[in-house]
């Protein structure tokens, strides 16, 4: 029997032809690192897309091959996202922000064969192009000075071209994990993935988009797919806002000036917008929608934005998941809710979007499945089809046989569905055989108005086994004491989680994506002892 519906494959393309045919005068501003704007629209990028289509033919790419950026956010980096998938290529996002032995390692293991790069990072392509084997052609967004500048590039073609013929199977996308622990992995996403993805990541309980949305991205676009919205965006004909600096100032005055309605970034984002704010009486009166991720976000910080009334999505994922698994949204009972409740469940990691599955096993088996409680405490395990199967190069599976992906995070899933994390395999602290959240701990501790960030580890306790150290940073002019901070703790988290000790510190250390790292921490601080 022939099949009843239509054959319709699930690539990309499919993305960048609705939103030019559907959306095509829907513009997209540009702000550039000088100060300089440039707009575009849908039917522009795509125009650009199919001369980057062209441009990269006459290069000799073929269908697979690694296209490399390494860039900020701008309408020019989006068009290489259709070009480089539209030519049957795989478009790898370089993240800049890595240290140099990471960066070379990441290009030559991908085999990129072209680097398109913005101006400002032409001091990395100075340090490495020599070691950086495979790249053959190297192209600049925004300059011609150095290397043939990208309009100029594209510009010698017209775009009367056709987009490769793609299996929905086959790779459009690769991105490394910042790797906290050895070498950065690659993940490639696929077709299909991509545009399942994408096509859940828009819906209400998400990113909440509709054909008025308009979206400043704060997420880079070489984190983690930018968390899908270039091609999510696409489907729903969004404005794009972008600004190639990530100072408040100017996030602030393009938000208001080009009305963004939707926002979405990591939490350090959001504190220093709420600095601005503060320091200079202006406000976001067009916010509807902040999509915040990538760590958690404080309390504080969503109470402050649903208080002005805007509608906080709370979302967790990772590389390895596209990126999003869940996402904090109103559940059905939410009107019933006081405000308080509703910030608590907004606090947590909130349920999976439709197409994922998790599930939580116990930490020290790794196997036993755990119930869904609300109490039990366990190892985070996700799978779908935009889940990762296996990493770019490697020889095993990443995801077991029926498809459970270890996270490395920790966490609790409630009756609802609702998932709370509660810290990283690695960083939970094991004291008398018990587990002590770090992540709980750091937060209770943030939530003091002297503290300006904290981080607890777990430092060997002859008794114990371990036992939490906080490390805080003070607020600028805080004269703030340890006995201050575990006051502060008390009401807050059991009495055997209080940590042994406060150390003040002058910074926390940083991951190339501004998380935590607990390793450098732990590094920093290996001869630190604890008394029995
Ligand atoms: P990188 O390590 O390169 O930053 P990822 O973006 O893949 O890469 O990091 C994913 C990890 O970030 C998750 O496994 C989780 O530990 C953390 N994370 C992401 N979102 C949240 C969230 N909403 N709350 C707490 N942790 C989060």
């Amino acid at each position: 029997m022939s099949r009843a519906m239509q054959d319709w494959d699930l690539v990309v393309t499919q993305l960048i032809d609705h939103a030019a045919r559907e959306h095509g005068s829907r513009e997209h501003v540009t702000r550039w690192a000088d100060g300089s704007e440039t707009r575009a629209s849908w039917a522009s990028v795509r125009r650009d897309a199919l001369r980057m289509v062209q441009a990269l033919r006459a290069l000799g790419i073929r269908r697979g091959e690694r296209i490399a950026t390494l860039a900020m956010n701008h309408a020019r980096h989006l068009v290489t996202w259709y070009g480089a998938a539209g030519a049957g290529g795989v478009l790898h996002t370089i993240n800049p922000r890595l240290f140099d032995e990471q960066l070379e390692y990441i290009a030559n293991h991908a085999e990129d064969r072209v680097l398109i790069y913005d101006a400002a990072f032409q001091p990395i392509i100075d340090r490495l192009r020599s070691k950086w084997t495979t790249i053959e052609h190297y192209i600049c967004f925004d300059s011609g000075a150095h290397a043939p500048s990208f309009e100029d590039w594209i510009g010698a073609f017209d775009g009367d071209a056709t987009w490769e013929a793609v299996d929905e199977r086959d790779p459009c996308m690769l991105c490394y994990t910042s790797g906290t622990t050895g070498n950065p992995k690659g993940v490639i996403y696929e077709h299909r993935s991509t545009m399942l993805h994408a096509l859940s990541g828009i819906q209400r309980h998400c990113f909440n988009f509709d054909a008025q949305s308009v979206m400043l991205p704060v997420v880079p676009m070489f984190h983690a797919a930018s968390w899908g919205l270039p091609w999510g965006g696409a489907a729903t004909g969004v404005k794009f806002v972008y600004s190639c600096v990530n100072d408040a100032a100017v996030l602030c005055d393009l938000m208001n000036r080009e009305g963004v309605t939707h926002s979405a970034g990591v939490p350090t984002v959001w504190l220093a917008m709420f600095q601005h704010c503060d320091a200079t009486g202006r406000e976001l009166p067009r916010l509807k929608q902040a999509t915040i991720g990538g760590s958690a976000a404080p309390r504080f910080m969503i109470e402050r934005l649903m208080r002005q009334g805007i509608r906080v999505a709370h979302a967790w994922g990772m590389t390895e998941t596209s990126p999003i698994g869940t996402v904090g949204a109103p559940t059905h009972d939410w009107d019933s809710k006081s405000f308080e409740e509703q910030v608590d469940v907004v606090q947590m990691q909130g349920r999976p979007i439709f197409g994922v599955e998790l599930r939580t096993v116990d930490l020290d088996d790794m196997t036993t499945e755990l119930p869904r409680d609300g109490v039990s405490s366990g190892a985070l395990q996700i799978r779908g089809p935009w889940v990762i199967k296996r990493y770019f190069k490697a020889d095993e599976d990443a995801a077991n046989a029926e498809g459970w992906f270890d996270t490395g995070d920790v966490g609790i899933i409630h009756p609802d569905g609702t998932l709370q994390l509660t810290d990283r395999t690695k960083d939970v602290i094991k004291s008398g055989g018990e587990w002590i959240s770090s992540v709980e701990l750091e937060n209770a501790a943030m939530g003091h108005p002297d503290v300006a960030e904290a981080a607890a580890v777990g430092i060997y306790h002859p008794k114990w086994d371990e036992r939490p150290v906080l490390f805080v940073v003070r607020k600028e002019g805080a004269a703030l004491v340890a006995d201050d901070v575990i006051e502060h703790l008390k009401p807050l988290v059991a009495k055997w989680w209080l940590p042994d000790a406060v150390e003040f510190v002058d910074a926390i250390p940083h991951t190339a994506t501004g998380k935590i790292s607990k390793k450098d921490l732990r590094d920093q601080f290996s001869d630190y002892r604890l008394e029995a």
